[in-house]
């Protein structure tokens, strides 16, 4: 339930009544208060692991410096950590691209089937051994109008979750298909635990987890879906996410193909 906000105006009227305006302000309000709630959010978030190389800087200065065995454990947790701040501040920044440019439609032709092709390359060479298997099922395609790098950020992002969140041996199937129509239909789907119903439609949202030991764990930044479906938003597309728990989760991208009669994407083909 969001909480009501209401500015009120009073003002005399020639007859000595008074007159009273309410407007209603509840969705600035909102707005307002999603922003401050992540500027406060993503602070912490960088804080955290800021705090513990601090600490670890600290420790190593003082004595633990001399033993080499614990130097390098200490080292260790240092890299880590500082590589988490910079895939937060990766995709704070990605966030930030996104959004400036949500009136700017994406004007490029993109040939799926390539992208697909090296985005699966990359996440296979990325997850190499500890992974499940990524199966990939692409069916005729006819070009998107997009813009290449966000849809290989968005490829990357929900099959990396599959994969994350996947149970360990089971597969992910990542398939891409036209039917008919205006869109072109993508599905990530995993065997993994699956999500209750309660966060589905949270998801999205900046730093949301449904467990945040575990997304920690697995390197996870708590902003993957939001860019997801900030890029959807960006390509006119749809995004939804089905799950049942205990049996696994299957994402569902919609993206408007290249309209056939528009000028402007046969000179984005000729000029890709
Ligand atoms: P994170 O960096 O934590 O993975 P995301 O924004 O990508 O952040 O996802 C938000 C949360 O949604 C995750 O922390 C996880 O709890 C849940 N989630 C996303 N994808 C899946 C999936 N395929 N299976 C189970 N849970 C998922």
């Amino acid at each position: 339930a969001r909480e009501q906000r209401w500015e009120m105006h009073v003002r005399a009227a020639a007859d000595g009544q008074r007159i009273v305006h309410l407007i209603d302000r509840t969705g600035s309000y909102a707005t307002d208060r999603i922003r401050v709630d992540f500027v406060a959010n993503a602070s912490h978030e960088l804080r955290t692991p800021l705090a513990s190389i601090l600490g670890f800087v600290e420790t190593l200065r003082d004595e633990a410096g001399d033993e080499p065995a614990i130097r390098d454990r200490f080292l260790k947790v240092m890299f880590d950590e500082a590589s988490r701040m910079r895939r937060l501040v990766d995709d704070l920044m990605s966030l930030s691209r996104i959004e400036a440019e949500k009136y700017r439609a994406p004007d490029r032709s993109v040939d799926l089937e390539a992208l697909v092709e090296e985005v699966r390359s990359e996440i296979v060479s990325t997850h190499n051994g500890r992974a499940s298997d990524l199966i990939v099922e692409i069916g005729e395609l006819p070009p998107v109008t997009g813009d290449r790098a966000q849809l290989s950020q968005l490829l990357h992002n929900v099959v990396g979750n599959a994969m994350k969140y996947g149970r360990p041996g089971t597969p992910v199937t990542l398939a891409v298909r036209y039917e008919a129509g205006p869109m072109v239909r993508i599905t990530v789907s995993d065997e993994g635990e699956g999500i209750a119903p309660e966060h589905l439609p949270r998801l999205t949202e900046r730093f949301y987890r449904v467990d945040s030991g575990r997304s920690r764990a697995m390197g996870g930044t708590g902003l993957g879906l939001a860019i997801v479906k900030h890029i959807v938003e960006r390509h006119r597309g749809r995004f939804d996410i089905a799950s049942t728990p205990g049996v696994g989760s299957t994402v569902t991208i919609l993206l408007p193909r290249e309209a056939l009669s528009s000028k402007r994407n046969v000179l984005a083909t000729q000029a890709a």
